[in-house]
């Protein structure tokens, strides 16, 4: 173990000659940037809003990747590669390094993941067992249960997965081979079906997951969508896919259909949350004691439902890392990037990619207010 974290360390070390170097790969950078390549925002001049911004480093634009501006004004692959080039300098910057060691080293790191490829999940958990000990959901909410972290290692990280999707079976001989344990949250009542999970199918024209419930739902219908509706392509794991994990994997709740619970009505959160409890239970025979909330949005009503469900962790998309003090209902999580490379693994797993996005807007998930204003409110 001290050799894998003295690797790491070296490796993050390595800061000195990306320091020297990063004023000229900045110049090739802007360089390669003044002219935007993508047809299609050039056709729209929108090439000229490029200057500013490769002169300029628009910090705010590129700092969200669905900013529409930052895509226009950069195109996609200029806005990667800036992205990229955001990743590498904060991650030799040594901050991530400085937040391991201060922070991460006696609080545990819950990070998110949802469909990564084997090929990026593989490389992503590399780089963080170099940097981390990954321990299991259990171990984590053991060790809170009781107020005592001694059992854990230091700087202590647990994987999770959210909703379940089929994608996820493809990475058992990852999981296999690198010998970690992950929690996947399910939807009970998409996963072993051919319904789908609506927030692939939601249109852009709204943030569907800031409507009240049945809104959502109705909107969703005159686009097409119908939560009960089965299509010939799965999205969802099957049952024999989840039995072939099951032996490697920890399967713990997610609601039945990912509604977002804090607009939902009373009666409705509480079927998506004991519910799922229940269909789980019943198809693994063991307890289910955790649940996900869908979108990280909870409020302190879905908190003592959870309770009252028999659930014993409730886990947030709240950002931030876990002490064995941590109210076992909010435990907080860093969403990682499906598709990144180690950098931004690096970076993101400090918890500082979020903390900068954060700063600049208020975040799309992680919904927790008085529960008076649960019903009806948009932003
Ligand atoms: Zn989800």
């Amino acid at each position: 173990m001290c050799s894998t974290n003295s690797l790491a360390m070296v490796s993050d070390c390595s800061a000195s000659s990306f320091v020297v170097g990063w004023p000229l790969w900045m110049t090739r950078w802007r360089r390669s940037n003044v002219l935007c390549s993508d047809p299609r925002t050039a056709a729209s001049g929108l090439h000229r809003l490029t200057r500013p911004i490769g002169d300029g480093l628009c910090l705010a634009d590129v700092l969200e990747p669905g900013s529409i501006s930052g895509r226009a004004c950069l195109g996609l692959g200029s806005f990667m590669r800036l992205k990229q080039f955001l990743f590498a300098l904060l991650r030799f910057s040594l901050v991530p390094l400085l937040i391991r060691e201060a922070v991460q080293r006696r609080r545990a790191t819950i990070i998110l993941y949802h469909d990564p490829t084997p090929e990026v999940f593989a490389r992503q958990v590399r780089a963080l067992k170099r940097r981390y000990n990954v321990i299991s959901l259990r171990q984590l909410v053991d060790a809170v249960q009781k107020r005592d972290g001694s059992a854990l290692p230091p700087k202590p990280l647990v994987i999770t997965f959210d909703d379940g999707h089929v994608g996820n079976h493809a990475l058992k001989p990852v999981i296999e081979s690198l010998e970690v344990p992950v929690t996947i949250f399910l939807c009970a009542a998409i996963i072993g079906t051919h319904r789908r999970f609506w927030f692939l199918h939601a249109p852009s024209d709204r943030d569907y997951r800031r409507l009240p419930d049945e809104e959502r739902l109705r909107t969703l219908a005159d686009h097409g969508f119908v939560q009960s509706e089965e299509v010939p392509r799965r999205e969802a794991l099957s049952w024999n896919e989840i039995q072939n994990l099951s032996k490697l994997v920890d399967f713990q709740a997610h609601t039945l259909t990912h509604a977002i619970l804090p607009y939902c009505s009373d009666e409705k959160a509480r079927k998506e949350i004991c519910d799922s409890r229940r269909v789980l239970e019943q198809a693994f025979g063991t307890p289910i004691y955790a649940i996900s909330y869908p979108n990280g949005d909870y409020s302190d009503r879905e908190v003592e439902l959870a309770r009252e469900a028999g659930y014993v962790a409730g886990i947030t998309v709240d950002l931030g890392f876990n002490a064995v003090t941590e109210d076992l209902f909010r435990l907080k999580r860093i969403c990682m990037d499906d598709s990144g490379g180690v950098t931004g693994v690096v970076v993101r797993a400090s918890g500082l990619w979020d903390a900068l996005k954060r700063l600049r807007r208020r975040p799309s998930y992680g919904w927790k207010e008085s529960p008076a204003n649960r019903i009806g409110v948009s932003e």
